[in-house]
């Protein structure tokens, strides 16, 4: 019902963010670099703080004052809503979208920056910063940077498409994710890893090859649906599957679920890049410890669960088309075994 209108600015936000930090680590010296660092756990405490208040407050706006009242689910059961969230586009004004604020602002900001500190406090231990330090920065600075690039087809992720916000979003962007996403470069700065040449290119090739699958397969889905199958996958028209599906109303719609490209080989291969790069992350800090691979078993559960939310969610949309198109795409992640 509702089309909502988004303020893109994320990749501005970013780089003055970004710019600051090194204008005062090169240049002012405001602050040391090292600053989140060495204050982790007291930042850890804010960051609940913002979480669980941002938390409370999309519970009590749902209740009272709703930007939508019709996008609003109440299941009857406290906790899940708690958790899971009732509205579904809350809003401030007519800019202010706590989804895009707080799922792309704060937590995914400070992600880099994060690491940049946890680099210059071996700096500052060590005398130097080692290449898996390096490794770890390059790679997941990649990954944030597209994130940013990419902001308005991050719009039509499940995030924002279909997830309502509550704890779940609220808590986990701003303590989840800037927390347990950075336990990489927590590690190197206490058990600083020297990767022998041959490794450090392995990690690097690994983690470049996840990004440009998960990236081209994004990529491939957006184009596709953007011009509505008008366009060419890997230079040859894409093949797809027409399905329909009725909305609450009764209204009855068309769409397209394609079967070329990379959506061919599974139908979540973006997932599987991004669980490539994942595990290069992790595999930077070679296998002294079982934290820094937090992150991959974390990534694993959290997508091979979103792959069965997806597709629960897809066969009620869809029914037999979503049938056709399983039998057409037979495997979720890896074509041949999952
Ligand atoms: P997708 O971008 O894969 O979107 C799934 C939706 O795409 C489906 O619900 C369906 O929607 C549509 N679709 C499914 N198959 C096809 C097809 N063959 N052709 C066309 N459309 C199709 O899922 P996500 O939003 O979960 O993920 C987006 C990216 O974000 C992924 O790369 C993921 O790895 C990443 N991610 C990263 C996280 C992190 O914490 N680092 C967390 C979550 C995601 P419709 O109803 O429109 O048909």
């Amino acid at each position: 019902g509702v089309v909502n209108k988004y303020e893109i600015n994320g990749l501005q936000a970013w780089i003055i963010t970004h710019v600051l930090w090194f204008a005062n680590a090169y240049y002012f010296h405001c602050f040391s670099p090292t600053i989140i660092f060495d204050n982790w756990i007291p930042l850890l405490w804010c960051a609940n703080m913002l979480g669980y208040a941002v938390s409370t407050f999309a519970m009590i706006k749902g209740y009272f004052f709703p930007t939508n009242t019709k996008d609003c689910k109440f299941t009857g059961n406290f906790f899940y809503d708690y958790m899971m969230g009732i509205e579904f586009n809350p809003r401030i004004g007519k800019w202010f979208d706590f989804k895009l604020f707080f799922n792309g602002r704060p937590g995914i900001v400070a992600w880099t920056l994060i690491n940049l500190s946890y680099a210059a406090k071996q700096q500052e231990l060590y005398g130097q910063v080692t290449n898996s330090m390096i490794l770890v920065n390059v790679l997941q600075g990649i990954y944030v940077l597209d994130f940013f690039w990419n902001e308005a087809w991050y719009l039509k992720t499940i995030d924002i498409c279909h997830d309502h916000f509550g704890w779940y979003l609220g808590w986990g962007d701003c303590v989840w994710l800037p927390y347990l996403y950075t336990l990489q470069g927590l590690y190197l700065v206490y058990h600083p890893v020297q990767l022998c040449t041959a490794n450090a290119i392995g990690i690097l090739m690994l983690g470049l090859i996840g990004y440009y699958v998960f990236r081209m397969t994004n990529h491939q889905k957006d184009l596709f649906r953007r011009t509505n199958g008008n366009c060419k996958i890997w230079g040859k028209k894409p093949e797809y599957i027409e399905c329909s599906y009725v909305s609450v109303d009764g209204t009855k719609y068309y769409s397209k679920l394609m079967t070329s490209g990379f959506w061919g080989w599974a139908r979540h291969f973006n997932y599987t890049g991004d669980l490539m790069g994942s595990l290069a992350y992790c595999l930077t800090c070679g296998f002294e410890h079982i934290l820094p691979y937090f992150y991959i078993v974390y990534m694993t559960i959290l997508l091979t669960h979103r792959c069965i939310r997806d597709e629960h969610r897809c066969f009620s949309k869809y029914g037999k088309d979503w049938k056709r198109y399983t039998a057409a795409v037979p495997y979720r992640l890896i074509p041949g075994i999952f």
